[in-house]
């Protein structure tokens, strides 16, 4: 899948699809199911997007990872391809550095006694019942909407969270599952995500949530099968630079040609929507949605090792840090078989941007001295040593996902969320009801699209 723009472009196609991660190729999956040809346009030279596999003594997830046995969408994905998963490796003792510096093991979701635990989760249940009220299909009808966008997640932290330490717990919960700072999002999408996924827990846990299992070959397995299947309906290495539409058809420009078609699925991160050209220019609403969204700055570091040695000692390989490092969490991202270790560290928001502007040689340094101080001595001595920057990728300059700014969903969600502009739908985890941000809102919003444009006759 790395060769594919040698052959020419057709000129003409029913359906253009824009992005091949998991939305696009969903879309056109729904399509090719349906019986209607589209052709898959992708700027980068492979398939998959912001799910990327690397084999190196290992499989490295680079990027999205994980399936949660509510995320239906990719599990029947994974069934229908034959991608099998496997469970998240997270028997043993879990490990808390607290901002004092001082260690703490425990089992479970957090330390039972630790500072400012029992106010955590009071503010979690608390954030639950909030979020249920919000109808996910159509989120801006809620009766709140104005009220919790015009709140940022910090200011309400400050004005309704008592503990400072409670504060600093759920700090790390945002950071960690939106890759954001609390000052950067509303409560109003910090509920509607939580929303989306179901619960809190669901986005923060791993049996029974979000973090459950992984892929024997990769997250990216699934995405590499469906390219496969899509045969030469999926070109690669080229980018859309605009799209024009009229009464008769639309005009997709790339650096390759331009095709005619009736109708085009665009399933790109709203930043790199962005960068599109429209012609005409898309409704302030859209066009301001797409603006006011941004991706979050998410790191990961792959740290592997002759075998998962912590396990000898007791330890799940789980960690989370509050203080000064760069590091939020670490994961055991070994194989199913633990045929060798895997660490894997997860660096997000503010600790994003100051790790990033070390060198690599002192990154480094700071991520092995971060782990040796866990994990022993062992830890400072890796075979291989892997960093993913999501903001310095070409292609998706960020992750896990976009989020709209403070305001933007009451200004400009109704119209400007997902809702199609003539002959152009959106897709994208961004655009997902059901999580969203997820790779399962990324396959659920391509299925949407393509449905969509099936409801409007499109000629086979
Ligand atoms: C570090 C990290 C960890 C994550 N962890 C998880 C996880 O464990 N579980 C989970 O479910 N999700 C996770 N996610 C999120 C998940 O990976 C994404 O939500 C999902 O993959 C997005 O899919 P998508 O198709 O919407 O967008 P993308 O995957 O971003 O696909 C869009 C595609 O469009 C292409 N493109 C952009 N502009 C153009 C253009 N002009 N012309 C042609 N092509 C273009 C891009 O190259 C890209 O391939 C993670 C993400 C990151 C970055």
């Amino acid at each position: 899948m790395t060769t594919q723009r040698t052959l020419l472009l057709p000129t003409s196609v029913p359906v253009v699809v824009v992005g091949a991660g998991y939305a696009g190729l969903s879309a056109a999956l729904e399509l090719a199911d349906a019986g209607t040809a589209c052709l898959v346009v992708e700027s980068a030279d492979r398939v998959g997007g912001r799910a990327f596999t690397e084999q190196r003594d290992t499989v490295i997830d680079h990027g999205g990872q994980w399936v949660g046995p509510t995320q239906h969408h990719l599990l029947a994905l994974a069934e229908r391809f034959g991608c099998p998963t496997f469970h998240t490796h997270e028997t043993g003792w879990h490990l808390e550095r607290w901002s004092d510096g001082t260690l703490a093991r425990y089992t479970g979701a957090a330390p039972d006694e630790a500072a400012g635990i029992a106010e955590y989760w009071q503010v979690a249940r608390r954030l639950d019942e909030l979020a249920a009220t919000i109808d996910v299909e159509d989120p801006t009808s809620s009766p709140h909407l104005e009220e919790w966008d015009s709140v940022t997640v910090r200011s309400w932290f400050d004005r309704t969270v008592i503990s400072p330490d409670a504060r600093r717990r759920l700090d790390l919960a945002v950071q960690g599952v939106w890759s954001t700072e609390a000052r950067d999002i509303s409560v109003f999408h910090l509920l509607f995500y939580i929303a989306s996924a179901g619960s809190f827990e669901q986005l923060m846990e791993t049996d029974g949530c979000a973090q459950e299992r992984r892929f024997h070959r990769g997250a990216q397995s699934p995405a590499l099968a469906v390219a496969e299947q899509l045969g030469d309906a999926v070109r690669t290495r080229v980018t859309v630079l605009a799209v024009e539409q009229d009464d008769n058809g639309v005009e997709v420009h790339t650096d390759a040609g331009t095709v005619r078609a009736q109708r085009v699925i665009v399933a790109t991160p709203p930043p790199a929507t962005a960068r599109i050209r429209f012609g005409p220019p898309l409704p302030v609403d859209r066009a301001r949605w797409i603006q006011r969204s941004t991706m979050g700055d998410v790191a990961k570091v792959h740290v592997v090792y002759e075998a998962p040695f912590w396990r000898a000692e007791g330890l799940s390989g789980v960690a989370t840090l509050y203080g000064e490092g760069s590091v939020g969490v670490v994961f055991d991202n070994s194989p199913d078989d633990a045929s060798i270790g895997v660490l894997v560290a997860f660096i997000y928001g503010d600790r994003l941007r100051s790790w990033s502007a070390l060198d690599r040689e002192a990154r480094r340094q700071h991520v092995l001295e971060t782990l040796t101080r866990l994990y022993g001595d062992r830890a400072g001595a890796p075979r291989d040593y892997v960093e993913k920057n999501w903001p310095e990728d070409a292609y998706a300059r960020g992750g896990y996902a976009a989020n709209p700014a403070p305001g933007a969903w009451a200004e400009h969600g109704a119209r400007g969320w997902r809702r199609p502009v003539g002959r152009i739908h959106w897709a994208g985890s961004e655009t997902a009801s059901r999580w969203y941000g997820y790779i399962d809102g990324a396959i659920s919003s391509g299925k949407r699209a393509a449905r969509e444009v099936l409801d409007e006759e499109v000629p086979s």
